[in-house]
């Protein structure tokens, strides 16, 4: 029995070892989500140099998607634009998220569209040859209506776009506001408190991804992690990516991530929400699979969200 357990333990080690886990990084809201700060500049160049300096210590090809509204300020265009350009500097590479950040449950197709081409006329100078290949959709909502849905759908193929899914979400600018104000007030326990928290939490919903992902494909596939650009990140995301290593991830490039099988899956799922990516193949493969242990916000994050 024993060698029985010896010998099955170390077939899972070296199973382990043999197919890491994947994981694409994904960060939206570029350059920086200010949440509250009352200057944008100092904190956003904080934020990119902080999340450059972790990202390349990990060495982990991250994505960001770009607000370009957040670049039109008299006075301050170029140097918002240099925290964009620190990011090709570095290797990675950026993406369209629209400019202004509407909810398309809230504009017409028409206004949407609008947004999306005015949401790359920097990107493209910036990326100069290469041209912006990701979009996402701001609070990942796809359309309400299968109409709006298709419509948006084949405006960003004829634009050579590819919507970016996310399979990991950690509601990480819930935990960011408060964050934010606790970090204005110089309250470290407070701060310790919530980074203590969002880690835990993160974690949790990886391990959900984990578990349900071979429920849906028979096996874990890459996952893919939305956060922000944002102060909780520049300092939590050391420590993160550590804990990822930790449970055999490897980072990869979103193209690699989009290359497996699974991504291929087309998402059919119309819905006013924003869900994972895992629930809509699931829901677009016909199954039906239960979400109910897909873990919550703990109650007093959610209420010291409110009081702000
Ligand atoms: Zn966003």
């Amino acid at each position: 029995m024993r060698n029985i357990l010896i010998v099955g333990a170390l077939l899972v080690c070296f199973s382990a070892a043999a197919q890491p886990r994947k994981m694409a990084v994904t960060i939206d809201d570029l350059p920086f989500m200010v949440a509250g700060h009352p200057q944008y500049l100092p904190n956003a160049q904080r934020v990119t140099k902080e999340l450059m300096r972790v990202l390349r210590a990990h060495q982990v090809p991250a994505i960001g998607f770009v607000n370009e509204r957040q670049l039109q300020v008299t006075g301050e265009m170029d140097a918002r634009v240099a925290l964009l350009q620190q990011w090709l500097d570095a290797g990675l590479t950026l993406g369209n998220h629209t400019y202004s950040h509407p909810d398309l449950n809230a504009v017409s197709i028409e206004q949407y569209q609008d947004d999306i081409v005015r949401g790359d006329i920097v990107l493209r100078r910036l990326m100069h040859p290469r041209t912006p290949v990701y979009f996402r959709h701001p609070m990942t909502h796809t359309g309400e209506t299968q109409a709006k849905k298709e419509a948006i759908d084949s405006f960003l193929a004829l634009r050579g776009y590819k919507i970016t899914p996310h399979t990991i979400e950690n509601s990480d600018f819930i935990y960011n506001i408060s964050y934010v104000r606790a970090r204005r007030g110089n309250d470290a326990a407070m701060q310790k408190k919530l980074r203590d928290s969002y880690l835990d939490f993160t974690i949790a919903a990886t391990e959900f991804a984990e578990k349900i992902s071979p429920q849906i494909f028979g096996r874990e596939i890459p996952q893919t992690l939305l956060i922000h650009a944002n102060d909780l990140n520049a300092d939590c995301l050391d420590e993160l990516l550590k804990r990822y290593e930790k449970r055999g991830y490897r980072f990869i490039t979103l193209d690699e991530a989009m290359n497996d099988p699974a991504y291929q899956t087309k998402d059919t799922n119309v819905s006013r929400n924003g869900p994972t990516w895992l629930w809509r193949w699931m829901k677009s493969k016909g199954m039906n699979v239960s979400f109910k242990d897909d873990p919550e916000l703990p109650g007093w994050v959610m209420d010291l969200y409110r009081q702000n």
